[in-house]
């Protein structure tokens, strides 16, 4: 048989992977090794080497898009099908099983998923039926908290906090209420998704047995991010030990674990050794991604944690360039140098190019030409949190030929900002096609009951919610109950009936349809289009094309499904309209429709991602790494998510930073410090970028580097009653101190932020006396 196919291209140990017999393997290797790729040509192996059927392999990994790449790769490798086979992310595939097998999981057959946004809806309301204020109780907390207990495996019941802790103790109140509504309500949140296909298999043998037969096959990207719940999960679907066991092939890198705040652990790696039998380990240390600058950078940076199991990347890529480090006086300033480097790359294939000078030689061109766009999209945008964006959007949307007046915007997508999905008018067209689906639906009842405006007021809505809650029953039925029994006074016995009677119209006018003629029904029956179009202006249009957006993606998804079909996928018994509410809240987050663009990210959604112009914008201390970097635990993991962020750029990488920043929109702007993990990078990997007459301080980082190296060592400086500055805290005097060397510690007195301890080495603390 010929496999040429599959091992072309793939080095010694690679293949070794690739074509290990059969059994649990763990490939553990740096960034860009080629364990992806590894994995997709695993799966052909089995399926045409070792005879395995498509329907026994299911694959999982962290993000939708990689997902939907693996399955494309996969297909391609097998020539074109693979009727069966199940590529997704943790949360699809357990959103998958739940709609096929909603009753076994004591669960409605039209449950609905709830997102991120809902279920913080749903908490607050919770808060307001016991009472609790949100200024002493914030909801996100709360919302934390439930989940991180989700993700552990505990069920409310479980959750015993010790009677005098009366935070957790209201917590767990909260937490057994919320349970409760969404049991009532058919409510199932992210983690709720995830926690309760593993209580499928362990309350449903017979269930989990099928699977396991089914599924011989399991394979895992990104290993090293599945937190508890996943991997226990996929332990029992693997089965016992023995010849009856599935063989589990997973990959993955310590060194990029940057969940641990969503309860991964490194530590999964070290456990799947120990649980799983004779676990053959494959290394690969040969980075097929990078130049040898950025490699090199990227493995100075990481041997600095601690808790590592250690390796080291090497690449016979040439040098390339070095990274670019450059500071901007301010945001905007960074923002615009961005700019002006990703324009001088998709106009000319060079980011360094003098645009000034290149346009006085050549004609000016409006428009961009298709190669150009394409160039766009090589390159990629990274930042620490999502706020950042807008600065460097801002940048973008008003480029210009320089000295021109004339505009030359740079297209951009946001991946995984404020998703397709999330936006108020596409939620709302959203929330009328869920009334259709179930009128139980009380959180879309609740978002559409009066948008567009029909003059039903808070005051009525309150009547209708005390209804409900009062009886235990859905608003919508509560809105009948009340109708019948004469309860609304005045206008609201008429629009609150009005109401009822159109989202019944569009329910009984849409049965024989499409879901994309269904969708659009609803935007326009429901007055959402006509809301959007009086508004007029740029917003509106822009709202209108998101609602015409979403009756395409409709179109999009009827298609896949009927694709599903043909290919002999199990089809679960939920209606089209179900799986694809389903689809929109689980996948929201990377819809993609437009052209060629720049991505824009954050730091935490490139997993696994390359592109050849790589941009990390807002390098400063309590930025990035976050204010929270006192902690050693928490600085290994920003220091291995910067690790993430350099080993996603194959030829060039930009550093920046603002001496000054305004975040989030408010307050003066502060200045900052340039983050540590500069000074972690080698001097002979790194060029600094200065533009003619601008304000940047020569080599600020190392000079920050310099005070703090010296503060670390015995002549520190530093000593007790020596006044300091902290980036976050501000000014301080130093109190105490305790510890010698590494570990020194210091106690200071901010006159802001109150006393402290930090450690010394990492508290980048600056002498001022
Ligand atoms: P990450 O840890 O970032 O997820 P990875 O280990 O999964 O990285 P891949 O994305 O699979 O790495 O591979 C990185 C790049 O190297 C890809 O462009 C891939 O096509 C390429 N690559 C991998 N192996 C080889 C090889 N043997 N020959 C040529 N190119 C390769
Ligand atoms: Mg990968």
């Amino acid at each position: 048989m010929d496999v040429t196919h599959i091992l072309d291209g793939l080095n010694e140990r690679q293949r070794q992977a690739v074509t290990a017999p059969r059994g649990n393997l763990l490939v553990v290797a740096g960034a860009g090794s080629g364990k992806t790729r590894v994995l997709v040509h695993r799966i052909a192996w089995l399926v045409e080497v070792e005879h395995a059927p498509p329907s026994s392999v299911l694959a999982v990994t962290f993000t939708n898009k990689a997902a939907g790449e693996m399955r494309a790769r996969a297909k391609v490798l097998l020539g074109g099908s693979a009727p069966g086979m199940w590529v997704g992310t943790f949360h699809g595939i357990a959103h998958r099983l739940l709609r096929m097998h909603w009753d076994e999981a004591d669960l409605p057959r039209n449950f609905q998923i709830l997102d991120a946004d809902d279920q913080l809806r749903r908490v607050k309301r919770v808060l307001r039926e016991r009472q609790l204020d949100e200024r002493k109780w914030p909801p996100r907390q709360a919302v934390w908290q439930i989940n991180q207990w989700k993700e552990k495996g505990q069920r409310a019941r479980d959750v015993k906090p010790r009677a005098d802790d009366f935070l957790l103790v209201t917590h767990a109140a909260v937490y057994a209420h919320y349970e409760a509504a969404c049991r009532r309500e058919g409510l199932v949140d992210f983690a709720e998704l995830l926690l309760r296909s593993h209580e499928l298999w362990q309350e449903q043998p017979d269930l989990l047995a099928h699977y396991q037969r089914r599924f011989r096959n399991l394979l895992v990207d990104e290993f090293q991010d599945t937190n508890r719940v996943q991997y226990q999960w996929l332990r029992a679907l693997a089965g016992n030990a023995g010849a009856d066991a599935a063989a589990v092939w997973a990959v993955g890198d310590d060194d990029q674990a940057i969940y641990g705040w969503r309860g991964a652990t490194v530590a999964n790696i070290r456990r799947f050794q120990e649980d799983f039998q004779d676990v053959g380990v494959v290394r690969l240390e040969r980075n097929y991604r990078s130049t040898g600058m950025i490699l090199r950078a990227a493995n100075a940076l990481i041997t600095r944690n601690t808790e590592r199991l250690g390796k080291n990347l090497w690449t016979t890529a040439g040098d390339g360039s070095p990274i670019r480090l450059y500071a901007g006086c301010n945001e905007g300033e960074e923002a615009r140098f961005i700019a002006a480097r990703v324009f001088a790359w998709i106009v000319t294939g060079d980011a360094r190019t003098d645009m000034a000078e290149f346009y006085r030689v050549n004609a000016h061109s409006r428009k961009f030409t298709k190669e150009q766009l394409r160039r766009a999209s090589q390159v990629a945008v990274f930042y620490r949190v999502n706020a950042q964006s807008r600065a460097i959007e801002q940048a973008f949307l008003s480029n210009k030929i320089p000295n021109t007046k004339t505009p030359m915007p740079i297209p951009y997508r946001i991946y995984g900002g404020l998703r397709f999905y999330d936006r108020a008018e596409v939620k709302n067209a959203l929330a009328y096609m869920r009334l259709v689906a179930t009128r139980h639906a009380d959180i879309a009842f609740e978002r559409v009951v009066n948008t567009p405006p029909r003059g039903i007021g808070a005051k009525t809505v309150e009547v209708i919610r005390a209804t409900a809650r009062e009886r235990g029953v859905s608003m919508w039925q509560a809105c009948k109950e009340n109708l019948a029994e004469g309860v609304f006074k005045g206008g609201a016995v008429k629009t609150v009936g009005a109401f009822l009677r159109l989202v019944d119209d569009i329910a009984a006018a849409t049965v024989d349809l499409g879901l994309d003629e269904l969708a659009a029904h609803c935007v326009d029956a429901s007055g959402l289009r006509a809301l959007h179009a009086s508004e007029g202006g740029e917003r509106g249009l822009d709202k209108e094309a998101n609602l015409d957006e979403l009756i395409n993606s409709c179109a999009e998804f009827g298609r896949q499904i009927v694709v599903a079909e043909n290919t002999g996928e199990d089809a679960g018994p939920a209606t089209e309209l179900e799986e694809f509410l389903g689809h929109a809240a689980l996948e929201g987050g990377e819809h993609q429709s437009a052209g060629p663009a720049v991505q824009m990210m954050t730091l935490h959604s490139a997993k696994g991602l390359e592109f050849p112009l790589v941009f990390i914008a807002g390098m400063e201390d309590g930025l990035f790494p976050g204010r929270h970097a006192d902690d050693p635990g928490k600085l290994e993991e920003e220091r291995r998510l910067a690790y993430v962020g350099l080993t996603r750029a194959m030829r060039e990488l930009y550093l920046t930073y603002a001496e000054a920043r305004r975040l989030y929109g408010y307050g003066d702007s502060t200045g900052t410090w340039p983050s540590r993990f500069l000074n972690e990078l080698p001097v002979e990997c790194m060029e600094e970028v200065r533009l003619g007459g601008s304000l940047t301080r020569p080599m600020a980082a190392r000079r920050a580097n310099g005070d703090r190296a010296a503060a670390g060592n015995e002549g520190s400086g530093l000593r007790v009653g020596q006044r300091v500055a902290h980036p976050y805290f501000g000014e301080g005097v130093i109190l105490q101190a305790d510890g010698a060397g590494e570990r020194t510690r210091v106690n200071v007195r901010f006159e802001r932020a109150g006393s402290k301890w930090l450690m010394l080495t990492l508290a980048n603390l600056m002498p001022l006396d």
